[in-house]
């Protein structure tokens, strides 16, 4: 990452805003619900943290990791669950939190996978959606922000693994 450029795409102030919105949001959806909220690591984690913290309403929290086989920025569409929710999931009203909804396949998968365990309801919340890149059809529940392309880093997201710390999301440029 030290040979790409970075730009400031949302500010941590702007990134403020919206997580409290959408923390109204999915409060007013989920009032007097038993709520979990599966966060999808490692790029979602700053995401719910926050997220969570701006709810009103109580909720229990669990993890998932995937990893999808693939080279560089693009994911294959091999995936594949390398750590499992601890949580029973049957019966309850079901969140995933997502970083980014790219080409669509990691959160089809995610949520076949989860919609097989009976939750009484299953929604998604997605920190950022690239709508024109879906390979399949993906529509999220809740969408903190809608971006065309690019590549960001920051706020738990990676290049490689560098960049997660940055408290705002930057979109890197190549070099020229
Ligand atoms: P999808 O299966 O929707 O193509 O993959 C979504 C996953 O690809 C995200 O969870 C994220 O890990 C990764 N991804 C897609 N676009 C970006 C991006 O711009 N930056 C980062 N850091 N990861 C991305």
């Amino acid at each position: 990452m030290e040979t790409m450029r970075k730009s400031v795409l949302y500010s941590r102030e702007a990134i403020r805003g919206r997580v409290l919105e959408l923390g109204e949001e999915v409060s007013s959806a989920y009032e007097g619900q038993n709520l979990v909220v599966i966060g999808v690591l490692k790029g979602a984690f700053i995401f719910m943290a926050d997220l969570i913290r701006a709810l009103r309403i109580p909720c229990r929290i669990d993890f998932v990791r995937l990893a999808s086989y693939g080279s560089g920025t693009e994911t294959s569409g091999r995936i594949e669950l390398t750590k499992d929710i601890e949580t029973d999931i049957a019966g309850k009203d079901v969140l995933i939190v997502e970083d980014i909804v790219d080409t669509g396949l990691t959160l089809t998968y995610l949520v076949e996978n989860l919609q097989a365990r009976s939750p009484r309801s299953l929604k998604v919340c997605a920190f950022i959606d690239k709508k024109l890149r879906r390979k399949v059809p993906f529509e999220a529940d809740f969408v903190g922000f809608t971006m065309d392309d690019g590549f960001v880093v920051g706020y738990g997201l990676d290049f490689d693994e560098q960049g997660r710390f940055l408290p705002d999301v930057c979109v890197l440029n190549a070099e020229k």
